[in-house]
């Protein structure tokens, strides 16, 4: 499946920029979603098959490597996986893993059976064999790098009909101490300041797997940013511009922004060539418009984006927003280089669960945020 895909992109990408745009990019979500890419993420090769299919992009497209011959940026982290079995049973009743249940990713594993004891009204514990439930309104899962000496267990609070007595449980988990990743990293090369930079970054890891048959696809998280940049990436491999445009694929993200930590510590261009960043995640509408992060320390690139914006009335609104730590432009920014994280609204309730899907993602602004991103990187370098 994977390899039609691809070959059916590569064909693609000799069109012109047109309404075949937004069949591409559902296409590119498609793919990264799917089972075969299992999240993204630490189980099943999901993050790997990831890397590898940004890696043909880039080469398909015509982009170079950002430097040397080799596209990727290797580096290694340690993780708490969960490959195997993933079953809960609460007062005789076989709970089902992502819908109703998630493992806390800090968890290690256990298979038992006991009672609770009841700490409050939405804590319960077995003391002896270090078991936690927790009820939740909201199931959000995340990455751990260790495993503690516990299993918690969050239950989403309507789907049982009393509070937690008698419970049995089987969850395994592997500790990976060195799992090894890349970012994936590609450029075209600049016409006239090849050595000057204009990055466009996106992370590609999600949350992965959680047991043998459920995995978290990360559509908005961050397939549609993914999409935005390979979309950018193809577009101005046929467009380019006075500087280099890098194109970064982090990993990690998910992990605490390890993979552009990495880069940012051992950067592959001088940091101070890089003119401009901008960080693509959460990408996957723009019904209520985006909201940029740190806007307001660096006003003259926002105002540019906002009159670009007003011209083209590609958003119904950007927002500004100051400094914040939430996705991989961070370290960049906290290193004096000017950079942008822009996210989009509406539209879109999941985020961290089993429903952040390809199928209800809107993409209802993808053309539009392609025309913004197009027109910013063209006048940033002026
Ligand atoms: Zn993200």
């Amino acid at each position: 499946m994977r390899k039609l895909t691809l070959l059916s992109l590569i064909f693609c990408l000799g069109m012109h920029l047109s309404a075949q745009n937004i069949s591409i990019a559902k296409q590119l979500v498609d793919t990264l979603t799917s089972t075969t890419m299992w999240g993204r993420g630490y189980t099943k090769e999901g993050n790997e098959k990831a890397a590898l299919f940004l890696k043909n992009y880039y080469q398909s497209a015509g982009l170079v490597p950002l430097t040397g011959k080799d596209y990727y940026q290797h580096l290694s982290f340690p993780v708490n996986t969960f490959p195997k079995n993933m079953e809960l049973t609460i007062n005789g009743k076989t709970l089902q893993p992502g819908i109703v249940f998630i493992v806390s990713p800090e968890s290690k594993g256990t298979k038992t059976k006991g009672n609770f004891i009841q700490k409050d009204s939405t804590l319960f514990v077995d003391p002896n064999k270090r078991v936690i439930i927790e009820l939740k309104d909201k199931l959000t899962w995340s990455v751990a790098p260790e495993a503690k000496d516990y299993t918690s267990v969050e239950v989403l609070k309507s789907a049982l009909a009393e509070p937690p007595k008698s419970y049995s449980i089987n969850i395994d988990n592997k500790v990976i101490s060195s799992f090894k990743t890349a970012n994936i990293c590609a450029a075209v090369k600049g016409t006239v300041q090849p050595d000057s930079f204009v990055f466009i970054t996106a992370h590609y890891d999600h949350l992965g797997g959680m047991g043998s048959d459920t995995y978290f696809p990360g559509a908005n998280d961050n397939a549609s940013g993914t999409t935005l940049l390979l979309g950018l990436a193809s577009y101005f491999s046929k467009h380019p511009q006075p500087y280099t445009i890098a194109f970064v694929s982090f990993t990690g993200e998910e992990a605490g922004l390890i993979g552009s930590k990495f880069f940012a510590e051992h950067p592959l261009v001088p940091l101070k060539k890089i003119k401009f960043l901008f960080n693509l995640d959460l990408e996957g509408t723009g019904l209520e418009g985006a909201t940029v992060v740190n806007a307001s320390i660096y006003k003259k690139e926002f105002d540019l984006l906002k009159a670009i914006n007003d011209q083209y009335k590609l958003l119904p609104a950007i927002n500004q927003r100051g400094k914040a730590a939430n996705s991989d432009h961070y370290w960049f920014s906290e290193k004096g280089i000017p950079s942008f994280f822009m996210y989009t609204l509406g539209g879109i309730k999941a985020y961290h669960d089993v429903f952040d899907k390809g199928a209800t993602l809107p993409m209802d602004h993808y053309e539009n945020l392609l025309k913004l991103m197009e027109e910013f990187v063209a006048r940033v370098q002026q």
